[in-house]
């Protein structure tokens, strides 16, 4: 027989794996806290063996059996999730800082610390941090707690903290603010981080339900660091502010380019602290990286302030930007990645709460969902809490109007249901929405927040990667091709996408609908590689009926920041660590391709103004959609009639041709206007058409009637 591992089930309850069946209880010896542990019975079941213990096992120690002179830690991950240590320790209230000029609180939450100090640093004349004081902290169930009688404004501080005899000084991970590269946490009175009139700004209020929204994704350091442009601020907060001097519409950047555009959201990729080991907050310059590695979670990420040591103008400059978005009607949604971190043995986390914050497989492993090695523990009640806190903080101190959680499906539903309930109550407009992909990691499936369990979280979005590979091709095959680049006998998916993908969600208000964003080619790049022997004008005509996919179906509309404009990054799958000049946004290229633009321009225009496209539920899409049967291939012609969800046209038709020739097809009776075509949509008639029409080779067109 072979001793596998040794779990802690409870305090006094531990259990032990073998890789075969179990017909006799081997001697074995216990040690917790330095001495040996008394039983009180053991019983054998199948490969394992269950001991009750008389005593409880003190977790400020670890524990160790030996048997057979082999000695095993026994694990305490599962004792973490038990009923008996939630009693014991979950604690509801409020942690982190509670700061005021009379007085400062500090709480922090680590049951298996023995000792736990404040330190206090502060700067001297030479703008070097010179350590101030050690405060021991005192602890109740877990709470480590200290009131300092005294006004300790921009002071920095940490926790020193001493956990199974390890000595480790960390970063409170709920600090609202830290100094260069995130390693000490920074005493602010948030008050005096608002810029004037900060807390009377509000977010727009004209999207009634997720599928008025229109999602760009940005990442502030690509949107506005491309060299040639009139913005001062690149690749800062402050740049994403900056109105452009040349307002034409086709000159535009930054700012400016989005609200011509017209856009609803604009998602930017991480702006949390994020980890220095990727990007060195005092020379951002020297690397780059999207950030998807936290290190302080309420923290803005220094790289992107116009000065990194001073930690409270990285958030008066976060709250400019999102305050001016507002002004200009553009809701702001965070990514936020909180399925893993960097490294985990060198996170806060792990140094504070060995274990507890990190999801464990059955065999003791530390569960790798995500490809980095360490998945959060979502599940576990204060870790639940943790990511609870700081969405709630994001939107009360800085105005976040959505989230998109990056690798959603590690997380557990009942977190993600618990968020946006909460968020409910201050407002029911803040979009929830994530990467459902279904990843290994130790959660019981149907607990998974993944697209699978879509019926289980009817307020949540999903990227829709049906959508997105049926369209142009998959992205796990560079070469693979999708309905609009080559690929035969997609009519009835793309009829499915169209309807909002009601084969994988409850209604199309869960579907973000796109075709490419951060991670993969960019749409434009994918085409170089489907369709290398094709001309440009093929794949731009390509393009285009991708966006008149995303834009007609029904859902919530996504694009990838510049892909608008034909947006590449030399084929580039991953650019997460490439140079600036792969992921910034060429804006030169948007002149070059104006009729790109105008015609995506010309979409949101049209979408904006038609509710047809917008059904909150499949039922009631039903009643008012209608496919047109006995067309050729690849030809998709579909009528939203009997004013659509209130539409102001009686009737829409949509024809789609994906074959790069011209084919003539019948058309439903009655006078149609035709309002659009491959270059532009608007509301006026360009002709009126009945009985046939001749489509011309990957095209698409927009017609309506009122009679
Ligand atoms: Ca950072």
């Amino acid at each position: 027989m072979k001793f596998l591992n040794a779990f802690a089930l409870s305090f006094n309850n531990i259990m032990l794996q073998f890789d075969t069946l179990m017909d006799y209880i081997p001697n074995f010896t216990i040690y917790n806290n330095n001495s040996k542990v008394e039983i009180q019975y053991v019983a054998t079941c199948h490969n394992k063996i269950l001991i009750h213990l008389e005593e409880d096992l003190n977790i400020k120690s670890r524990t160790f059996i030996e048997i057979n002179n082999i000695s095993k830690e026994v694990l305490y991950h599962k004792l973490y999730k038990s009923k008996g240590f939630n009693d014991k320790f979950h604690y509801d209230g409020n942690l982190g800082i509670n700061y005021t000029k009379d007085y400062c609180e500090f709480k922090l939450w680590t049951p298996a610390a023995s000792n736990v100090q404040l330190c206090l640093y502060k700067k001297d004349a030479q703008e070097e941090l010179s350590y101030i004081e050690k405060i021991p902290m005192i602890e109740t169930n877990g709470l480590w707690y200290i009131k300092v009688d005294r006004n300790l404004k921009n002071m920095y501080y940490t926790y020193e903290i001493t956990v199974f005899g390890e000595t480790n000084e960390v970063v409170d991970p709920y600090a609202y603010a830290a100094g260069v590269n995130g390693l000490k946490g920074y005493i602010i009175d948030l008050k005096e981080t608002n810029p004037q009139n900060f807390e009377n700004e509000k977010s727009p209020t004209y999207i009634k339900n997720d599928t008025d929204a229109i999602i760009y994704e940005a990442s502030i350091r690509d949107f506005t660091s491309y060299p040639s442009t009139e913005i001062k601020s690149k690749g800062k907060y402050l740049g994403l502010a900056e109105s452009s001097e040349n307002k034409e519409y086709i000159n535009s950047v930054g700012l400016n380019h989005l609200v011509s555009l017209g856009i609803t959201h604009l998602q930017l990729m991480p702006f949390f602290d994020f980890s220095h080991e990727s990007v060195d907050e005092s020379s951002p310059h020297d690397k780059y990286n999207w950030g998807y590695d936290p290190q302080n979670y309420n923290v803005p990420e220094g790289s992107y302030s116009t000065n990194p040591y001073d930690p409270i103008i990285r958030i008066i400059e976060l709250k400019k930007a999102i305050m001016t978005l507002h002004k200009h009607n553009i809701y702001v949604n965070m990514d936020v990645v909180y399925n893993h971190i960097f490294k985990f043995e060198n996170s806060n986390f792990q140094k504070i709460f060995p274990d507890y914050y990190f999801r464990f497989n059955e065999n003791g492993e530390i569960c790798n969902g995500s490809g980095c090695g360490n998945d959060i523990a979502s599940e576990n009640s204060m870790v639940r809490k943790f990511i609870l806190d700081s969405v709630l903080y994001w939107i009360k101190e800085y105005h976040i109007d959505g989230f998109r959680f990056d690798l959603m499906g590690l997380l557990d539903i009942e977190t993600i249901n618990l968020i946006k309930k909460e968020i409910k109550n201050i407002n029911p407009h803040i979009m929830i929405y994530g990467e459902g992909w279904n990843l290994g990691t130790n959660l019981p499936e149907q607990n998974k927040a993944i697209i699978q369990n879509s019926n289980k979280m009817p307020q949540v979005g999903f990227f829709n990667d049906f959508f997105r590979d049926i369209v142009k091709g998959s992205v796990f095959t560079a070469t693979d091709k999708g309905f609009i680049n080559g690929k035969q006998h997609l009519e009835n998916q793309i009829k499915t996408c169209i309807l909002g993908s009601e084969n994988l969600f409850l209604s199309p208000s869960q579907s973000i609908n796109y075709v490419c964003c951060h991670d993969n080619l960019t749409i434009y790049d994918k085409l170089l590689c489907t369709n290398k022997k094709d001309s440009e004008q093929v794949r731009i005509d390509m393009l285009k009926l991708a966006f008149t996919l995303i834009f007609t179906s029904q859902g919530i509309p996504f694009i990838q920041s510049g892909s608008e404009f034909c947006r590449s990054k030399d084929c580039i799958e991953n650019s997460y660590a490439s140079p600036d000049y792969i992921n910034w946004i060429n804006w030169d290229k948007k002149i070059n391709n104006a009729h790109v633009v105008n015609y995506v321009k010309s979409l949101i225009e049209f979408r904006k103004a038609h509710p047809a496209f917008k059904f909150t539920s499949s039922e009631a899409l039903k009643n008012h959609i209608e496919f047109i049967g006995g067309l050729p291939d690849n030809v998709i012609v579909f009528v939203l009639k009997d004013y659509a969800n209130n539409d102001p046209y009686k009737e829409i038709m949509i024809m789609l041709n994906a074959n790069k020739n011209a084919k003539l097809i019948d058309i439903p009776s009655g006078k149609w206007n035709l309002i659009g075509d491959k270059n532009l949509i608007s509301d006026k008639t360009i002709r009126i058409v009945e009985n046939s029409f001749n489509l011309s080779e990957l095209s698409s067109y927009i017609l309506y009637k009122n009679t």
